[in-house]
């Protein structure tokens, strides 16, 4: 069956990376965590020191950077594994910095839209469904409602032995919102032909199985 690509947009902490590991999952396509490169461009520049508002030297050092995105899911910087690393949460909002440059945007989709070229791929982030993959059959966009997506980073972090503090990360979460919904450039929004689906109260599975349903009918019409 031919295989198309798969666009998930939506706020942090929406579920869009655990779909999309589901589904790729179901489907056997590969799952490409567009935010993870984000981050792994944050991470990189702090390391380097150099300011998240350097247009020019974070244009730089990303012609210049080697990140590989395993089909794992692992992230490779320069050689070395940043999968845990660009977890933390000053790295997300490093992220949510660096994203709204320009240059740092096109650098970035053309490297996905790239990757994806072949199709069987299911793409989460931002600017999916409206500049990375503007004519993707199947458009997701993913919602819940901040303190419903806090109470689920408490969780995960808990899993990992991160710091989890509800009132801080909701915070977080709220002030990543406005940025990314913002900015100048591609602010997170859903497009047109998205269709939206409001996880707060839905588990994994119902999520999943409401996609799956959208993605089979968009297949059978192929
Ligand atoms: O999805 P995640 O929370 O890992 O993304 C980190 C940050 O990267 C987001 O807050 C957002 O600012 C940015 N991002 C983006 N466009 C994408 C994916 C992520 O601007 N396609």
């Amino acid at each position: 069956m031919k295989k198309i690509n798969i666009a998930i947009d939506g706020p942090s902490a929406a579920g869009k990376s655990t779909i999309a590991d589901v589904l790729s999952e179901r489907l056997g396509y590969t799952h490409l965590d567009t935010g993870a490169m984000y981050r792994a461009v944050a991470l990189n520049a702090v390391r380097k020191e150099i300011a998240l508002d350097d247009e020019e030297n974070i244009v730089a050092m990303i012609a210049d950077m080697k990140l590989e995105m395993l089909s794992d899911g692992s992230v490779i910087l320069e050689g070395e594994d940043v999968s845990e690393a660009i977890r933390t949460d000053e790295i997300s909002m490093a992220a949510s910095d660096v994203s709204k440059l320009e240059g740092c945007r096109s650098a970035l989709v053309a490297m996905q839209q790239k990757i994806c070229e072949a199709g069987g791929y299911i793409l989460d982030g931002r600017d999916i469904g409206t500049v990375v993959l503007k004519d993707a059959p199947v458009k997701i966009y993913l919602v819940a409602t901040p303190e419903a997506r806090a109470e689920r980073r408490v969780k995960q972090n808990l899993e990992k032995g991160l710091e989890a503090d509800y009132e801080t990360i909701l915070e977080d979460i709220i002030k990543r919102d406005y940025q990314d919904t913002h900015r100048e450039h591609s602010p997170l929004t859903k497009a047109e032909d998205a269709i939206e689906i409001d996880t707060s109260y839905m588990s994994i599975d119902e999520v999943a199985d409401a996609v799956m349903e959208i993605v089979e009918s968009c297949l059978g019409e192929e």
